[in-house]
Order: C-alpha cells, then structure tokens, then sequence
C-alpha cells in the first residue's frame, strides 16, 4: 500500500469510477472493500489519516453487544454475532476471542444475566464461542484477581471478541488495495460534482500538495460517520440532519487493575449503563460513556466529568480502585448515531445502520457498528448498483480473508537507524515503556500509508493510547525515522515533534 502509486492512480485514471466513497473509517473501507470484491473500479479517499476518526476510538470489541439484547434489538444481536463469527475466520491475526466475567452482587443478577448470556450463547449459532456458564465466588476471583470481593455472589463466565480497530482499518485499506482499490488518506471532498441534476464525482484536495482535481464516479457514496451530514448538504443544501452525535471516553491503566486476562462486563451501572474493564495490549481500558454532544471535532476531548464518572464505577467493581494519577491515557470517540424522534437519551438509540439516497442519486451510510461494517458495506453497495444502474454483481466478502499487513521481515539486523543520540538497532524499542521499533516505524511509512508522527504512533502502533507521556517522549525518534525516510528537512521534522506533543496532552487527564 503506497500513498504515491493510490495518487498517481486517482489523478491519472482517464475513466469513470464505478464507486466513490468519501470516508476512510470502519464504513467507508468496508465499502471499498466491497465494491472491489465485486470487480467494481473502486476509488476512497480520507481527509486525514484512515481511522482517525471513531474507528480507532472504540472499545476494541467485537460483539453482539449484550446490552441490545436487554434493549429487545434481537435482529442486530443475531447480525452481530454472525459478523462477529465472519470476523473471527476472516482477520484471526486482527481479532480474538476474549473471556469476560460479569460480577454478581445481588441474588437475582446470577439468574438473570445468566438466562440473558445463554440466549447471547444461542443466537451466535453455528458461529458461537465457548458457552456461558456459571462461576463460583472463588472462580471468579481466580478470573479476575482484581475484582472487589466484598459482597461478592459469584459470576458468569463468557466470550467475546476483542481486536485492535484501526489496525484492522489498515488491513481493510490493504485489503482494498490488493482487489485494485485506489485508496489514498489525507485527500478531502471538497465539493461534489453533478451531471444533468445527479452526483456525478467529487472534487477533492491532496492536503500534502494542495492540489485540487475531480473524481469521476458513476456512484458516490458518503461514509463519513459523523460528518456525514455536512457531506449530505454539499449535495443539498438544507438536508435535515440524521445524525445525533454521542461521546464515549475511555481510560487506559497498567494491567495489574484487572490482574489476569479476563475482562470485566459489568451490564448495569447504578445509572444504567454498561462498564466493560478490558485487558488490551498489556493495559487496562475502561469504558465507556454515552454524553450527547453538539460539536463533532476530528479529535475530540474527554470531558472531565466522564473521566470521573469512569474512575467511580471501576472503583464499585475493583478491590484496589484506580486513581486519576493512574491513567496512563484517557481517549475520546464521536458515535454516529442516527436520531430518532422523540428518544430520551443517546443511550437509547439503536445502534443498527441506515443507508439513504438522496433526489440526485448520493448514497449515505451511516450509524451501525464496527463488527457489523461488513454487513453495512454490502447493504451500501448493493443499494450504489441500483441508484447508478451498474450491473448487479453479488457480494463476495462474507469468505475473503483479510490482509496480514504486519512485517514479514524486518531491516537486516546489521543495518542501523539515526535516532536521535546516535543509531540505534532497528529491533531495539525507541521508548523503555513501548512496544515500538525502528523497524515498526519505517514498515508503517513503507507499507502502511503512514504520513506522521501521529499516524505511527497513534493508529499504525497504539503508543499514544498505551501510555501518551511515553509516546510524547519518543516523538522525536520516530520524526527523526520519517523525516530521512521522506527526505523532508528539519522544520517539517520540529514541527512534527511539536504538533505530536500537543495533541498528547489531550490524552493525559487535566
Ligand atoms: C466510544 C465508542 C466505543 C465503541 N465501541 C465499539 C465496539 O467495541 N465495537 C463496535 O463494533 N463498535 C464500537 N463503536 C462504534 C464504531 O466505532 C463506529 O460505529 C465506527 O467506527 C464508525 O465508523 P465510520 O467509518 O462510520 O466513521 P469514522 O471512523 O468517523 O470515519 C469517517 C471518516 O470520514 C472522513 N471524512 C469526513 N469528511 C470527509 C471529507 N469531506 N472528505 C473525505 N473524508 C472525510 C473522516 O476523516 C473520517 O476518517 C464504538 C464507538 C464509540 C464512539
């Protein structure tokens, strides 16, 4: 995957597309994806980094999501857990089966989410992961050494997936790629084109060069996620929104806040929520929250409220409570939840996707969730041949194995590296506390589309969320790596380091 040749390919094709999408998150390169598994000539482009918006903000699970259960959404449980079972095939080197306790406190808990958990166990199929079951006081404890013993009844054991979200983007884009996608980030839709009264491309901007060009296309989609409203008003100008926008934070800790590898789900706060503690590369997350939001920046802050709000309720559930000085990183991400008249919270709405089409012929896809983006994918595509009469061609990703984009071999262990102080191994960490190489840095800026100091240590790696002071102080070895590597000089390389350090701070608690 290399930006230039995705550039070159999207200013030189001479022809139509078949399938624009605008939007390099989960939806957008699941659609593309999609429409090249169909033999469909298929361009994406992204106006930042691929994943940088919620698809690298998520809890990192995929699932059928328990909570819909209690909601009564049984079709988008049973959806999920088929993607869930797809996802498990597909991408093994991207996602994993993760063992969960729910802690039981009160005597009907046991029964209760019990029941809930074997109906979970049930809808999964032919699909499904290790059956629930029921643990003792003591089992429990064993699973997870950290949880709060006091009071405690028991537990109920039970699987999931986990997987890293904005490498299995990657792998998407990859995945694209090798069907004969031209995927490219860092390039914006400006405006969009129209022919005879119908959308008919879009005009974009290469943010490194500032170009500007067309993109001709016989179908648009716009998968932007919580921008997709403000795309939908270049086609018309007072389209009524459909998104209500809802922030979820989370924290990450050291891994000894949960003490072995087992997660935590705990289905119902004392407000009503859910609270998953999670063991993720080492750390601890702890999420989430659901606060309506109005604004909807590509980096979005964590309110100091849900902070709190996240520190209390692990508290409730862990023997030794985390602290403020505890967090290692704390993250926010922006669902794009579809509104729905007269709903009471964000909590309430449902998670399923729509796809809309407006008068001239723009296909939107928006809501949903990341393990159901196969599913929303197909759906966008399917209703794309219809709008722009392309022959119908059936979808062909429910067996395609996703691309392995992790280093096959690395830099020959006698070349070295400039870092800054000296050179330095390529397999030697550039930071004590990460797990980060010269090597990593130079595959993600060769084969990965990484352009920064944050795409490497943000999306390519996970350095940012692991712990943001360490990723702060190893900005400079890796601005040091990409800037010979680009042959850029040393403003672009200062200036690297700086804008990295910044956005760091947002990623330590106030
Ligand atoms: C806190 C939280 C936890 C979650 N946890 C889970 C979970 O555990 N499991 C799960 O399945 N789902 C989870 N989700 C849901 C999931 O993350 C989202 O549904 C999914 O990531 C949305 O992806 P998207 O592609 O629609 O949006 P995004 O990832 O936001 O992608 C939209 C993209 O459009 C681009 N864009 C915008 N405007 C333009 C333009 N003019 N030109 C070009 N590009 C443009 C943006 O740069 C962005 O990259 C969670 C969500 C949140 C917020």
């Amino acid at each position: 995957m290399n930006r230039a040749s995705a550039l070159a390919a999207l200013l030189e094709q001479p022809t139509l597309w078949d399938v624009l999408v605008i939007g390099g998150g989960a939806t957008g390169l699941g659609v593309a994806v999609d429409a090249a598994a169909r033999g469909l000539r298929t361009a994406l482009v992204d106006r930042s980094d691929f994943a940088k918006g919620t698809s690298s903000r998520s809890t990192k699970l995929i699932h059928g999501g328990f909570r819909y259960l209690k909601q009564g959404n049984i079709a988008l449980v049973r959806e999920s857990l088929h993607e869930r079972g797809l996802l498990l095939r597909n991408a093994p080197h991207l996602v994993h089966p993760l063992d969960f306790v729910v802690p039981c406190y009160h005597w009907w808990e046991a029964p209760y989410y019990g029941v809930g958990l074997k109906l979970y166990d049930w809808f999964a199929g032919d699909l499904g992961l290790e059956p629930s079951r029921h643990l003792s006081v003591e089992q429990a404890g064993v699973a997870v050494p950290n949880v709060r013993s006091a009071g405690l009844r028991g537990g109920i054991h039970y699987q999931d997936g986990q997987f890293d979200d904005s490498r299995l983007a990657i792998s998407l884009a990859q995945t694209a790629t090798d069907l004969g996608a031209s995927v490219a980030n860092y390039v914006r839709v400006v405006s969009l084109l129209k022919k005879d009264g119908r959308v008919a491309g879009a005009r974009v901007c290469d943010a490194e060069s500032g170009k500007e060009f067309p993109l001709h296309a016989r179908a648009v989609i716009n998968a932007t996620g919580v921008f997709t409203d403000a795309v939908r008003r270049m086609d018309e100008a007072d389209a009524p929104p459909v998104i209500a926008a809802s922030q979820g934070a989370h924290l990450v800790l050291p891994r000894h806040f949960l003490g072995g590898d087992t997660a935590l789900m705990v289905p119902r706060t004392d407000d009503g929520r859910v609270l998953f503690v999670i063991p993720w590369q080492d750390r601890v997350l702890v999420g989430t929250t659901d606060t309506p939001v109005v604004e909807t920046p590509l980096e979005p802050r964590p309110l100091t409220s849900e902070i709190q709000f996240l520190l209390e309720h692990a508290a409730q559930y862990l023997a030794k409570a985390p602290t403020a000085s505890d967090i290692l990183s704390v993250t926010a991400g922006l669902r794009p939840l579809v509104k729905l008249p007269g709903a009471k919270s964000t909590a309430a709405l449902p998670r399923d996707h729509i796809v809309l089409v407006s008068g001239s012929g723009l296909v939107s896809i928006t809501g949903g969730k990341w393990t159901t983006y196969r599913k929303m994918a197909a759906n966008a595509v399917g209703k794309a041949l219809e709008v722009a009469s392309l022959p119908r061609k059936p979808c062909a990703t429910e067996n395609l194995p996703l691309a392995d984009t992790r280093p096959r071999s690395g830099l020959s262990a006698a070349e070295t590296v400039m870092v800054p102080g000296g050179q330095a191994s390529p397999a030697r960490r550039l930071h004590p506390d990460l797990p980060l190489t010269a090597d990593d840095v130079l595959h993600a800026a060769r084969h990965e589309m990484a352009r920064t100091v944050e795409d490497v240590l943000s999306r390519r790696s996970r350095c940012l969320l692991l712990d943001a002071r360490a990723a702060a102080e190893a900005a400079p070895a890796v601005a040091a790596l990409l800037t010979r590597e680009f042959g850029r000089g040393a403003v672009w390389e200062a200036e690297q380091v700086a804008v990295f350090r910044e956005l760091a701070k947002g990623y330590l608690p106030p």
